[in-house]
């Protein structure tokens, strides 16, 4: 009956709801203890340039091996840690380690390949944001320019102005700057006027195939068109087929990140891949 269904609906949502509210304290309980005990480890997902279809970036996305939640990606998390803050603590271990990782490249004398790391829009309003990210790459000795800081286009939403004036002096100390999930939301052509970032993101919802196959593909192609005129580079992300990478070819976009050429990795897979060494 209906008021069967609607009893068990309630139930369901209730029941998932109160698994959503546990699970949540049982990661704010741990967060801490999961960073001291070394829980989080950087995954590395390869960006390949589309001319040579070689190696030619990787993306820092992290990971938690959670003693009794088991294997957590981001989507079980972030939202947790911007609510809460520990986002910020979390995002400098992760630059910590990426600048470790490109000291030991360099180092052992390969050439560095840049890595790009998510930048939550929490650190807009930390004071010592953009020195403290100079120390530390100063301190490993990388060159800023390895580094690239990817922001979401949806943190353009609030602090507009704020988040401009970070990503300029981000900028001036060499850092490269990409935006990232462009097309996801409410993009403004405007905002690749307004930032100085040298690359876009194109967010894979702009490459999944819909009804309307024909006009979407336009949308994607003039989109890639405009990037590459404003001479900034145009990453297609979450390209699964061939057929999406042959379509990006003909339309002249740089590079691609996606499940057809490699999934995110640990950091010794990626090495293998990218410097062939054996394991
Ligand atoms: P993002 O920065 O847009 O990263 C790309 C996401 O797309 C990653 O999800 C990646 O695994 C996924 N992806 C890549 N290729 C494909 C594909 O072909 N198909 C599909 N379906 N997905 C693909 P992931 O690792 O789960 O990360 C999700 C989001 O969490 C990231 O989106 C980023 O916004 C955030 N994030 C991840 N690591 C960090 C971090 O260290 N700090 C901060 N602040 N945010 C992070
Ligand atoms: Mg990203
Ligand atoms: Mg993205
Ligand atoms: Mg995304």
């Amino acid at each position: 009956s209906v008021k069967e269904l609607y009893d068990t609906t309630i139930s369901f949502y209730d029941d998932t709801l109160r698994q959503q509210v546990i699970e949540t304290q049982v990661i704010e309980a741990s967060m801490y203890q999961g960073l001291e005990n070394d829980e989080f480890e950087i995954y590395l997902q390869p960006k390949y340039d589309l001319k040579t279809e070689k190696v030619a970036g990787a993306e820092a996305l992290i990971r938690w091996h959670h003693p009794t939640l088991g294997f957590l990606t981001p989507s079980r998390f972030i939202p947790i840690f911007e609510h809460n803050g520990f986002l910020l603590k979390l995002d400098c271990y992760v630059y910590e380690k990426v600048c470790c990782l490109l000291q030991s490249w360099i180092e052992s004398g390969e050439t560095p390949i840049p890595i790009s790391v998510n930048m939550s829009r929490l650190h807009v309003r930390q004071q010592n944001f953009v020195e403290e990210l100079e120390q530390m790459v100063n301190s490993h000795g990388v060159p800023a320019e390895l580094i690239e800081i990817e922001l979401t286009e949806n943190a353009f939403f609030e602090d507009t102005q704020q988040i401009i004036d970070v990503m300029e002096q981000l900028k001036s100390k060499g850092f490269r700057l990409s935006m990232d999930d462009f097309g996801s939301g409410y993009s403004s052509l405007n905002l690749l006027n307004m930032l100085p970032v040298d690359t876009v993101k194109l967010d894979r919802a702009m490459f999944t195939e819909t009804t309307k196959a024909e006009r979407s593909k336009k949308v994607a192609a003039n989109a890639i068109h405009i990037v590459r005129d404003l001479e900034m580079t145009a990453v297609a992300e979450g390209i699964e087929t061939r057929e999406q990478v042959d379509f990006l070819k003909n339309i002249d976009c740089d590079m691609v990140q996606g499940y057809f050429y490699a999934k995110p990795m640990p950091v010794i897979k990626f090495e293998q891949l990218a410097y062939n060494r054996v394991g």
